[in-house]
């Protein structure tokens, strides 16, 4: 999503919440080894700025924390199946449940919000019992569930879904001509505001069929591949979906309104687009933007990562969102972001922010996943980074230049990026902007362009199709470069405060002594300085040093251009 559709912010709080280890097959590392609790120094520190902090809900435990019967299995499949009423404002249905189990239980946790009914939970003929607390469901079973083994349940369900502010849930709503217009969007609130599933971000299915039954006429765009219609005969129509890579569960998207369709094709990719009639000429024009794209991001990362399910563009009525391989769009046809220079520095007229942002998560958010939500500036710091890539492929590195660094009017600096874990807390506006910011100043110290194309290129390969940590990220990176990184990725994403280069002349001598000022004791980074027409490289650590230089203080430039960090002069 993007950065100003943050409504509500949890803030960090003080307490530990148990990580469970899971052993997936095929598991990413921080599946086989949790990560430990920070220590006391890498904890942020409390500042009077910090707003205060949201005090942490059960509710908001059973849904983030990766619980025992979260942990005990391993999700293969959902088939969702449904049937929406637009007069009614209903939805009712099943969705088919398919895991493996990884230890013996007789107990796991779905979701589902408390204002839908359970109408009945069954495996095969067998009606089961559970047991709901808040959003969470725990389903209990007569006889063990075998360790290996893999089950399928039905989860039958009904009632009137929650609409919560402008972004968020489900919505019955109307097109602007008058037509019935019905739209999801819960990445704030949980996919299990609409439908029960496992909602959390750390397992994901592998596979999904969508199936949803709506009034003859309208249209459903969902994720996937689009299988066909079937007349229901009672005045419905089925709509089928099949997703075929894993997709996260807050993905999973209905788009129902009076929609047509036109189609392109990039290579063998195919590119569906639907929007009301009233906004098919205008989409065609606008819409030709994702090709160039597409062609920018697989020029940096590979192949579009869905591609048996090809790509589509939806029209919706809020800004956007990168539901999987079905990108919601509300940009209304027009560059920039809804009317703005999103960066106020005169590049982002030249683009469409909705498509060019949302459609990056298909390679950062949906291919490559952060495991707990407190780490998803792996989605969105990424992402907008990808809009510098994509400014740099399209319009050149001077224009990805100012575009980036107009990102620093928009930093706050008042709480770390990476949010507590376990609570499903969302981090603060500063993982879109800040975390950019972070990326660019990583090129700067890697200081070799070749390397970094290969760096990032080869680190979205390895991770693809994964659900990914923090500490994935930063092992990545050090084992690649052979520097020890984790002191700069833990000031810029775990401390409030950027680096400050701080800087002692002494004009009579003609040298300056520098060092960091930074939260990181092992805080060190290269930097350019001097002269900006023949940078100087000096190698800051938090020690004071001593450098020659013929500059006064007030000719004595840092490069703050390709480095996000504050300077101060003495
Ligand atoms: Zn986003």
């Amino acid at each position: 999503m993007t950065g100003s559709n943050f409504g509500k912010r949890l803030a960090q709080v003080a307490i530990f919440v148990v990580f469970v280890a899971a052993t997936v097959s095929g598991s990413a590392a921080w599946q086989t080894s949790p990560p430990a609790p920070a220590p006391a120094w890498q904890r942020p520190p409390a500042t009077a700025t910090a707003p205060a902090p949201a005090p942490v809900t059960r509710a908001d435990i059973l849904r983030g924390a990766y619980g025992p019967y979260r942990v005990n299995n391993d999700l293969l499949s959902y088939h969702l199946d449904i049937r929406v009423d637009p007069e009614k404002q209903t939805i009712s249905g099943k969705n088919s449940i398919r895991f493996k189990m990884l230890q013996d239980s007789t107990r796991i946790q779905l979701d589902l919000h408390p204002q839908l009914n359970i109408d009945k939970i069954v495996l095969g003929t067998t009606t089961l019992q559970y047991v709901r607390d808040s959003g969470a469901v725990f389903v209990d079973f007569p006889e063990t569930l075998h360790a290996g083994q893999e089950y399928t349940i039905d989860f039958y369900y009904s009632g009137h879904p929650l609409t919560t502010a402008r972004f968020g849930g489900f919505t019955f709503g109307k097109d602007p001509a008058g037509r019935p217009w019905i739209y999801t969007a819960c990445e704030d609130i949980g996919a299990s505001d609409w439908w029960p599933n496992k909602d959390q971000w750390r397992d994901e299915v592998e596979t999904m069929q969508i199936s949803v039954a709506i009034p003859n006429g309208l249209v459903d765009v969902s994720n996937g591949k689009f299988l066909g219609k079937t007349d229901l005969g009672d005045g419905y129509t089925r709509w089928d979906w099949l997703v075929q890579y894993p997709i996260n569960n807050y993905d999973v998207a209905l788009n129902i309104g009076s929609y047509v369709h036109f189609s392109d094709q990039l290579g063998d990719l195919p590119l569906d687009f639907y929007v009301l009639p009233e906004d098919l000429d205008k989409a065609k024009k606008q819409f030709a933007q994702a090709k160039g794209m597409i062609e920018a991001y697989q020029h940096y990362f590979g192949e579009y990562p869905f591609k048996k399910d090809g790509y589509k563009l939806v029209e919706v009525p809020y800004a956007g969102m990168e539901h999987q391989s079905a990108v919601a769009y509300g940009n209304h046809f027009a560059n920039g972001y809804l009317g703005r220079d999103w960066t106020g520095v005169g590049v982002s007229p030249k683009f469409d922010f909705i498509i060019i942002h949302e459609s990056g998560h298909e390679w950062f958010g949906n291919s490559v996943s952060a495991a707990d939500r407190s780490d998803m500036w792996i989605h969105e710091g990424w992402t907008t980074y990808l809009e510098v890539l994509y400014v740099e492929y399209t319009f050149g590195h001077e224009d990805a230049a100012k575009y980036v660094n107009g990102y620093k009017s928009k930093v706050q600096n008042r709480e770390p990026i990476i949010a507590e874990r376990g609570i499903a807390a969302t981090p603060p506006q500063d993982m879109y902007f800040k975390g950019a910011l972070f990326l660019n100043t990583l090129r700067n110290v890697i200081n070799d362009d070749a390397r970094w194309w290969a760096l990032i290129h080869d680190f979205y390969q390895h991770f693809k199709y994964q659900n990914i940590m923090t500490e994935d990220v930063v092992g990545y990176f050090n084992q690649q470069t052979q520097l020890y990184l984790t002191p700069l990725f833990d000031q810029y994403l775990r401390h409030t405060a950027i680096p400050t280069l701080e800087l002692k002349f002494n004009e009579t001598d003609g040298t300056v002594d520098y060092r960091w000022q930074a939260d990181e004791p092992d805080f060190a980074m290269p930097i350019r300085v001097g002269n900006k027409n023949d940078w100087q490289m000096i190698q800051a650590t938090t020690y004071w040093q001593t450098m020659k230089t013929p500059l006064k203080k007030n000719e004595f430039d840092v490069a703050t251009d390709l480095y996000f960090v504050n300077v101060s002069k003495e």
